[in-house]
């Protein structure tokens, strides 16, 4: 039971790698503020947990909107009494915008730059903000941003909004590390790449997608897809007391991609 009698709270985990992380995280013993979008998805995220005999509770939170991320943290505050861990996961790859070259990206829009940059930038300050407010009066806590792979080493003639945005992510988590270090608050991130998820399975049924799976797999040193349990496993660790050491740490979650 890594996370025994934690309160944590997830952004996008009614789907993918935030659901399945909500689970373990449950399962590890943390009570969890499942949050997302998809009200129905979140619902049945929570009863999963609770069938499994853990400990969830379930609200709807538009991160790219602080008076939704304000109203989280109140939930979180009057269901489980506060916030030792904050995990801001949630986001969308956005609208695919290849370089034209010397028009240099002209498909990206002024709306899905703005998007991108709300749902994880924006979000990750002032979700992280606010979940630091009850951590310091809890004597502490642990932070967690989900970056990309991307942000790493950017996707060449790939919409830049993206990349851009995680990116921003690794910066914040290397200043509120060292400015929370003293106040026993950690902030960390991690960088996933090609993670099996519904979007990754949907390409994988299909034969004339099938290819684009095949096109990551060749990028991956450890030549396959990595599952979203995989990821789990690494959050759960850098969010529980065993990483006590850790913060600013920006950990690849990414088979070698990144050291390519
Ligand atoms: P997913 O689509 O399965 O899950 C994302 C969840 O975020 C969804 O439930 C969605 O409803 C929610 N969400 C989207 N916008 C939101 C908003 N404004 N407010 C609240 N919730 C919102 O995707 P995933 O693959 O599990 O991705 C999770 C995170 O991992 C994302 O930040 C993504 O960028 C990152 N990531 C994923 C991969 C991968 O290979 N899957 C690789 C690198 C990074």
């Amino acid at each position: 039971m890594q996370l025994k009698d934690k309160v944590a709270v997830i952004t996008g985990s009614a789907a993918g790698i935030g659901r399945q992380a909500a689970v373990r995280f449950a399962s590890e013993g943390a009570r969890v503020v499942v949050s997302d979008l998809d009200d129905a998805a979140g619902a049945e995220t929570v009863a999963h947990i609770r069938s499994g005999g853990g400990e969830a509770a379930y609200c709807h939170s538009d991160v790219t909107r602080v008076s939704d991320l304000e109203a989280l943290m109140k939930f979180a505050a009057e269901t489980y009494g506060g916030v030792d861990i904050f995990w801001h996961n949630a986001g969308t790859a956005g609208a695919s915008a290849p370089s034209s070259g010397a028009g240099y990206h002209p498909g990206v829009t002024e709306q899905d730059w703005d998007q991108q940059m709300n749902v994880h930038l924006k979000a990750g300050f002032f979700g992280a903000r606010l979940a630091v407010e009850q951590m310091l009066a809890r004597g502490g806590g642990s932070i967690l941003f989900t970056s990309s792979a991307a942000a790493l080493k950017p996707p060449v003639g790939n919409a830049p909004a993206y990349p851009i945005a995680k990116h921003g992510l690794i910066l914040l988590t290397k200043m509120m590390a060292v400015d929370l270090a003293r106040h026993n608050i950690r902030v960390n991130a991690i960088c996933p790449a090609s993670i099996r998820t519904a979007m990754i399975e949907g390409l994988l049924a299909d034969e004339t997608t099938k290819g684009i799976v095949d096109g990551l797999v060749q990028q991956m040193p450890m030549g396959r897809i990595l599952e979203m349990d995989e990821v789990a496993n690494c959050a759960t660790f850098l969010v529980s007391d065993q990483a006590s050491a850790l913060t600013g740490t920006v950990l690849p979650i990414d088979g070698g991609r990144t050291s390519l």
